[in-house]
């Protein structure tokens, strides 16, 4: 048996021993608690959810309560609300109001404002409407204040400020069966009626913390990374953290956005101890400056191309890579290996991920001067169990004196006290903590906003999915009418580029809004036979992963390893065809089968429904 996690060169891959290490590796990390181990920000822990940018915001702004009665409500002012907006306005149904609990624009980019935030997406094909709005982002991957500063020039250049309520939390939403309108509540005493409700509240809105005693106890500064406290740190986005000077540093989590903050904050602070559960897998980045040049001779239309361009290499189709960064060459290495001669390889796929895992150890390596350190940088697991990270700048920081790895060994942190961190019994004082622990991925859409939505006869949506979620094409559903679900997850389809499916469901949700108001239509619901046939649709290309992800070691992507529980919500899943089928079957949808899927009301009709469910 070959030692794996010898240092010495050169390394043969030995795919039995890999598999045993993984596995180990996997087994250490499983937790009976699953995704149940986190806290979420609120109660006692309210404060780690607390806005600092708010002040300086729009929405931070005082303003008198609105009564308004609008065609659509927008909720969540990021790349999913944005593009709901402009694509309502551009379908001409444009009396919309967007309501965000952020004091501006920007949704995650307007929370991450931590140092080195930086989109690892590529900025051509990440930031939605380039060419309507003239951006032109500075470099391949631009870093968070681009992005937050386009989100606001799509807010200026679509005059979308004015009809906008920002820093504005929704505390209730209810369909009024009567007036045939969605009634929503605001906690800055906001009375709005709308016809139609669409909640792009995004997947990433709600900070976690691990799940560990003592948190309330610290006696020193403690922030999430999503709520960056300058204040403490001192300097901005670029570093600088002057207030870090002569400061004791815990960076707890080693996700892309751990590995973004350690660089800038090593730089500023006395001390750095960085607490892994478990090593990623971070591959070179390779940023550089946008050309000028290259830019403004890109053809008219080239980022919808560009952007389905990517999909469709993720999806492992034999056409140009476009975006050619290591992520997308390290799918076409995937797909060539599954596509032999002799039809799909599912060996020759193992074996490239075998390949592609070892070359992140090798980049480890290759960056880090201490061999023990390195070892335990090292990533154990197959290549999609984990979100893939990029970067230059995180390996060589763990040879500046000033930064420990506190290596938990699969356990995470045990406890925190008033003056520090707990690892395997021992204490490390600290004056900072910052949890870089993530986001509620997984929390249902009903949930997910921190208010509690009620459709017809007063039932809420958790109890409508409590035996499984139900949809049309995860936007609809019924007993909900005239609300739609745009950049969700489950039972639709998603990219790695989170704001490209976004972009086409805003036209399509655009579309049908400004036909229902076109033609007077004031209720629009799913049938539950639409919604059936949408669920056998999604069983007939369902891509059973589970036994993939069963080897995985534990993380968002898989439910942190429990298989068997089985979220309502997740019944179905995503559809099997990814982006590319999900987009078209959406646009064949609209063009042939809405009157036959939904049921369709106009006033008069509604009422005359509504008077047949009261008649004794
Ligand atoms: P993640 O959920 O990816 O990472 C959280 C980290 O906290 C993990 O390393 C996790 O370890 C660790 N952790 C959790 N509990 C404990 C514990 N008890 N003790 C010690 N460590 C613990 O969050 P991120 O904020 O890093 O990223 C979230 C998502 O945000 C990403 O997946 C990505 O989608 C997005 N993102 C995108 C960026 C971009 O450039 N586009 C940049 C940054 C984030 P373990 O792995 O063991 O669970």
């Amino acid at each position: 048996m070959s030692d794996i996690t010898d240092q010495s060169s050169p390394r043969v891959i030995d795919p039995a021993e890999l598999r045993r290490k993984y596995r180990e590796e996997r087994d250490k990390r499983i937790r009976p608690d699953g995704r149940m181990q986190y806290i979420d920000v609120s109660g006692t822990y309210e404060g780690f959810a607390s806005d600092p940018y708010l002040a300086q915001s729009p929405g931070g702004q005082p303003r008198e309560p609105r009564t308004v009665d609008v065609d659509t409500v927008v909720l969540g002012g990021g790349w999913a609300g944005l593009q709901m907006a402009v694509r309502l306005d551009e379908a001409g149904a444009d009396d919309f109001l967007i309501i965000d609990e952020a004091g501006d624009f920007g949704g995650v980019w307007y929370w991450n404002r931590y140092p080195g935030v930086r989109c690892d997406i590529e900025s051509y094909i990440y930031m939605p409407l380039l060419e309507e709005v003239g951006t032109i982002p500075s470099e391949k991957y631009a870093g968070g204040p681009e992005m937050l500063e386009h989100a606001r020039a799509l807010g200026r250049h679509y005059d979308l400020y004015s009809r906008a309520l920002l820093g504005t939390k929704v505390t209730r939403v209810e369909w009024n069966e009567s007036r045939s309108r969605w009634a929503v509540r605001t906690n800055r005493g906001d009375v709005i009626d709308a016809r139609f409700l669409v909640i792009g509240t995004g997947p990433l809105n709600r900070p976690k913390l691990p799940g560990i005693p003592g948190i309330e106890t610290f006696q020193g500064q403690a922030f999430h990374s999503s709520r960056w406290d300058y204040d403490i740190t001192g300097g901005d986005w670029s570093g600088n953290l002057d207030k870090l000077a002569g400061k004791r540093v815990a960076l707890i989590g080693t996700g892309a956005t751990s590995i973004q903050i350690l660089p800038p904050v090593a730089e500023s602070a006395e001390h750095v101890y960085v607490f892994q559960r478990t090593p990623g897998a971070v591959f070179p980045r390779n940023n550089r400056p946008t050309d000028p040049e290259w830019f403004r001779g890109l053809e008219p239309g080239w980022q919808r191309k560009r952007m389905d361009n990517f999909v469709e290499v993720m999806a492992g189709l034999p056409v140009e890579n476009l975006v050619n960064d290591v992520g997308t060459n390290n799918r076409q290495r995937f797909a060539k290996a599954m596509s032999g001669p002799g039809g799909p390889n599912p060996a020759a796929m193992q074996a490239m991920d075998f390949e592609v895992m070892e070359e992140a150890r090798q980049w480890v390596r290759d960056n880090v001067e201490d061999a023990a350190t390195a070892a335990a940088l090292m990533p154990w697991y197959d290549y999609l169990c984990k979100r893939p990270l990029y970067s230059d700048d995180y390996y060589p920081t763990f040879n500046r004196g000033n930064v420990t790895l506190i290596d938990t060994d699969g356990k995470g942190v045990e406890r925190i006290t008033e003056r520090g961190v707990v690892v395997a019994g021992a204490e490390f004082d600290v004056d900072v903590i910052i949890y870089s622990t993530g986001f509620q991925a997984q929390a249902y859409t009903y949930d997910a906003g921190g208010y509690e939505l009620r459709g017809r006869d007063g039932v809420s949506l958790a109890d409508h999915w409590r035996n499984g979620m139900h949809s049309l094409h995860g936007m609809m559903t019924t007993a909900f009418p005239n609300l739609f679900l745009i950049g969700g997850v489950e039972q639709a389809a998603i990219s790695i580029n989170l704001p490209h499916v976004a972009s086409r469901q805003a036209v399509h949700i655009a579309a049908l809004v400004s036909r229902f108001v076109g033609d007077g239509v004031v209720v629009a619901e799913a049938t539950p036979d639409a919604e059936q046939r949408w669920a056998d649709e999604l069983a007939r290309v369902h891509v059973d992963m589970s036994r993939y992800e069963a080897e995985c070691t534990p993380s968002y992507w898989n439910n942190e390893g429990k298989a068997d529980d089985i979220r309502p919500t997740t019944q179905g899943g995503q559809y099997g065809r990814g982006p590319i089928g999900y987009l078209a079957v959406l646009e064949q949808w609209r063009a042939a089968e809405v009157d036959r899927d939904l049921t369709l009301r106009t006033a008069v009709e509604a009422s005359l429904a509504l008077a047949e469910t009261r008649a004794p």
